[in-house]
């Protein structure tokens, strides 16, 4: 069904499409995982007893460190890829696919072509750990249409005319942000520019770009965003075509929204809808928000998400907790039950109120623990700090330009004790005197830490953020020396 009809469906038809959905690839695709047939079997449970998403609950959870390779098995994600031969195609295939293969007059060359195209691993993302060795997730050819339909429904909900002209500015990797939004331009017929961002075009050219041809609509992570447009506002270009922005890669907090748009308004981009996005790499796509109130709009038929307490027990609609995500219509590598780590506020069911779709929506703030667990969330001085903290304490204090923490030893002796420095650089015209203990003030109410502030000039910070060198900006950056 297409998307236009789909995300207009009662709830209630929606949820059984759901269900039929989910019972299909239950029975006829998740036994191709090599992962998921051992954990079935350890737990009893049949692919056909899972029917709804209700029967989920019975499933175990995945976890993050189930999938990510090791250096014992550096293989392992392999384990979570569809790897149907034969005989596991006599078993569990449908009837449907079994009469097409056998009945269909195809040659075997053929069959092995179809059966290429839905299942051989074409392209790759990877997770980006800190701890972890990169986690790679596969697409299929299928997976590469879906993750196609994905971008182009992204636009929709977004209410993004084609006609616009636009530039995707996240860094060129193999991550799912950029891949996202070139494949939904390209899905969409849009003519866009890949800039691969500050470290592959640079600043200077993507700004130069944007005012030349008239760009309508532009996508970044937000800390490089704005610093692509404080620079738009010190040349005085013209913006004005500029529609919307579309954020990913990191959370945009209010503050930072804020910042971009006014900046936006003095290079003549006046009407400016800043929208943003959520997704991780295992679930392969991202969702967005229709208005910058707005929820992240599902795709019902693409995946299931539920959301569960600290017990691991699935709440009500509308009730936090973690979201828990679930494939329903990918091949390639898929999780089921995957715990994301992330912690909502809650998923919304009933019609949005401001475009008035009828697919689930999680609500706009998540908290992503995800990264807390790698690196955000790490002792100080004995006590667990929180250092995602920093992003919206900084950037709701509009003297400073731009910022980055840095933990580090005194003397740099991994016995002594740790010591926080907190870089800044002030806008023009502001003078560190006493916004020294505004800005220790305001740490210290979020975070209960001291850091010592140490002002530098504007051009030496983005350097050391790396704006032009990094694929993302280092933010937060720990030069302890390991003991
Ligand atoms: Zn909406």
């Amino acid at each position: 069904m297409k998307w236009t009809e789909l995300s207009q469906l009662p709830a209630a038809e929606l949820l059984e499409r759901q269900n039929r959905r989910l019972a299909y690839f239950m029975q006829h695709e998740l036994p191709y995982s090599p992962y998921y047939r051992r954990l079935f079997e350890e737990n009893n449970i049949r692919f056909g007893d899972i029917r709804t998403t209700d029967d989920l609950q019975r499933i175990p959870f995945t976890t993050k460190a189930d999938i990510a390779p090791t250096a014992d098995d550096p293989a392992r994600t392999r384990q979570f890829i569809l790897q149907p031969d034969e005989q596991l195609i006599k078993q569990y295939a449908s009837k449907q696919k079994l009469a097409q293969i056998l009945w269909g007059k195809l040659t075997k060359q053929d069959v092995k072509r179809a059966l290429e195209y839905e299942y051989k691993p074409v392209h790759l993302h990877f997770t980006t750990g800190r701890t972890a060795l990169p986690t790679p997730f596969a697409y299929t050819a299928t997976d590469v249409a879906t993750l196609q339909e994905g971008g182009a429904r992204m636009l929709d909900v977004a209410g993004v005319s084609r006609d616009l002209f636009a530039l995707n500015a996240f860094p060129y990797a193999p991550h799912l942000a950029f891949w996202q939004v070139y494949n939904g331009f390209l899905k969409l017929g849009m003519t866009s520019l890949q800039t691969g961002g500050g470290k592959i075009m640079g600043t200077q050219k993507i700004i130069d770009a944007i005012e030349r041809l008239k760009i309508g609509i532009i996508a970044f992570i937000p800390g490089y965003g704005y610093h692509l447009i404080r620079e738009a506002v010190k040349q005085k270009k013209d913006f004005s075509n500029l529609k919307f922005v579309i954020s990913g890669g990191e959370r945009a907090s209010a503050g930072m929204k804020e910042k971009v748009k006014k900046l936006l308004v003095e290079v003549g981009a006046k009407d400016v809808q800043f929208l943003s996005t959520y997704a991780f790499t295992e679930a392969k796509i991202a969702w967005i928000q229709c208005h910058e109130l707005s929820g992240y709009h599902l795709y019902p038929d693409i995946e299931y998400f539920e959301v569960i307490d600290k017990n691991g027990k699935r709440v009500g609609p509308g009730e936090p907790g973690e979201l828990v995500y679930t494939s329903l219509g990918w091949h390639g590598t898929i999780v089921v039950r995957y715990r994301t780590g992330d912690m909502t506020e809650g998923i919304d069911y009933e019609p949005c109120p401001h475009c008035g779709k009828t697919v689930p929506r999680i609500r706009m703030d998540i908290q992503r623990t995800s990264e807390i667990k790698e690196f955000r969330l790490t002792k100080v001085k004995g006590e667990l700090i929180n250092l995602n903290n920093f992003y919206p304490v900084l950037s709701s204090i509009p003297e400073i330009e731009e910022w980055q923490v840095e933990i580090r030893k005194r003397n740099d002796d991994p016995y002594d004790i740790d010591e926080i420095f907190l870089h800044v650089a002030l806008k023009e015209g502001v003078s560190m005197g006493e916004m020294k203990h505004r800005i220790q003030r305001a740490v210290h109410s979020e975070l209960f830490i001291n850091v010592d502030i140490h002002e530098q000039k504007l051009e030496k910070i983005l350097q050391m953020l790396g704006m032009e060198t990094e694929v993302k900006e280092k933010r937060i950056i720990d030069n302890r020396p390991k003991d």
